[in-house]
């Protein structure tokens, strides 16, 4: 029996090197096919060994026998009214055995940037009141080739690497990578699935590979402070904390890991972010939920309880979903909450609910998508 190929999409630099001895590439090799290999796939998004044709031939023929750079399977992609895009990706069993998993991945186009929402697990094992992901069983976590994957195929879908022509349907930012910045605010809590979320993001971070800046890179938690500790010293990018409640009563219900973690062990942690400063704000994201958290006394409670932290507010319509309990605060609540806010000199943006025809907004992401996939106006590719 020939032996599993071995996929380089997501190996560090260090477990790449091992890969290239297993297959053979002689010791005072590896250094330069390393950077080489490192390029095609990151920096031109070549996933055929046979066009990286500064390899030798045999390395090529080599690597394609015993190596995979390859894409996981597309089953749907669906483009919204508003350009928005949604795809539906597969990946194979982690683990020999195993079940195939699928996950949502969606990119949000707007003039100045182009956002990649990544999911980082399958299902979440936290259950936030008011989240559809939450009432979905935990399946795994992602492998860090599996939260890169997203990235390589969103860029590829959307002709983003060199020498690619993009569909006429492409609505992209003005300037720039069509895929400028990403968001870990998909299916998963990333911080439940530290190491891999960390190792990915590290790859695509790196300036010789994918290059994205520490700027442009946010990581959503609902407040998993140990690993917040760890997200500043060992990746360093943007931080969103998922806050919702002022109060451990109500929040310990909305978001129940904050019986595990009360406000102000997150706060504090908040607090020491590092490289938090007035240019380099934490995100405070706040669902707006009708009666629930959306008082004057809740917008009261939120100002006190940032005015030592640089801070910007995010608040975000609740999106419904079949069988949720809640409903979402009225336009006018969220005008009030909003105005309160920006008075005490908060930038809070209302976040615009995106692609809503193919169910791409916060929290709506997997299961109900499948009702709404065949209705008019969208155009689903499958793969
Ligand atoms: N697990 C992480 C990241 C994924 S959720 C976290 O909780 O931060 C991304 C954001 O969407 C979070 O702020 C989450 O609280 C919010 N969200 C979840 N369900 C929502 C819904 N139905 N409507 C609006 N926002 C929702
Ligand atoms: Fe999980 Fe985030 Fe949804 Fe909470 S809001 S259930 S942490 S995905």
């Amino acid at each position: 029996m020939s032996s599993p190929q071995i996929q380089l999409i997501g190996l560090d630099r260090a477990e790449l090197d091992d890969a290239m001895r297993s297959v053979g590439v002689p010791e005072n090799q590896i250094s330069m096919r390393r950077s080489q290999l490192w390029n095609w796939m990151y920096v031109r998004g070549e996933s055929d060994f046979d066009q990286m044709l500064n390899l030798s031939k045999d390395l090529r023929s080599t690597l394609s026998q015993r190596c995979s750079a390859s894409r996981p399977e597309i089953v749907t992609e669906q483009i919204s009214r508003d350009g928005t895009r949604k795809w539906l990706i597969r990946f194979e069993p982690s683990v020999p055995g195993g079940q195939s998993v699928e996950v949502e991945t969606v990119y949000i186009p707007e003039s100045d940037r182009g956002t990649l929402c990544v999911s980082s697990q399958v299902g979440c094992s936290l259950t936030c009141t008011f989240c559809h992901t939450g009432t979905q069983k935990m399946v795994r976590n992602l492998t860090a080739g599996e939260i890169l994957a997203q990235v390589l195929v969103a860029r590829d879908r959307l002709a983003d690497f060199p020498g690619q022509v993009a569909d006429p349907r492409t609505i992209a930012p003005r300037d720039g990578k069509k895929v400028s910045n990403i968001v870990m605010m998909g299916m998963g809590e990333p911080l439940l699935n530290f190491e891999n979320v960390k190792k990915a993001l590290l790859i695509a971070l790196d300036d010789d590979g994918l290059g994205f800046s520490r700027r442009r890179i946010t990581l959503s938690t609902s407040g998993v402070v140990p690993a917040i500790y760890r997200t500043g010293e060992e990746i360093g990018v943007g931080l969103a904390i998922s806050l919702h409640a002022v109060k451990d009563e109500l929040r310990n219900i909305l978001v129940p890991i904050n019986r595990k973690y009360p406000i102000a062990e997150l706060l504090e942690a908040c607090r020491v972010y590092p490289g938090v400063s007035n240019t380099r704000r934490i995100t405070f994201e706040y669902v707006m939920l009708d009666g629930v958290n959306d008082s004057i006394a809740d917008a009261r409670g939120l100002v006190q309880m940032l005015s030592d932290i640089p801070a910007k507010v995010n608040l975000i319509p609740f999106n419904p979903w079949p069988g949720s309990e809640y409903e979402c605060s009225s336009r006018k609540t969220i005008d009030r909450f909003a105005s309160y806010l920006n008075k005490h000199g908060y930038v809070s943006p209302v976040r615009t609910p995106r692609g809503q025809d193919i169910m791409a907004a916060c929290g709506q992401l997997k299961s109900a998508s499948e009702k709404v996939a065949k209705q008019k106006n969208l155009i689903e590719i499958d793969s």
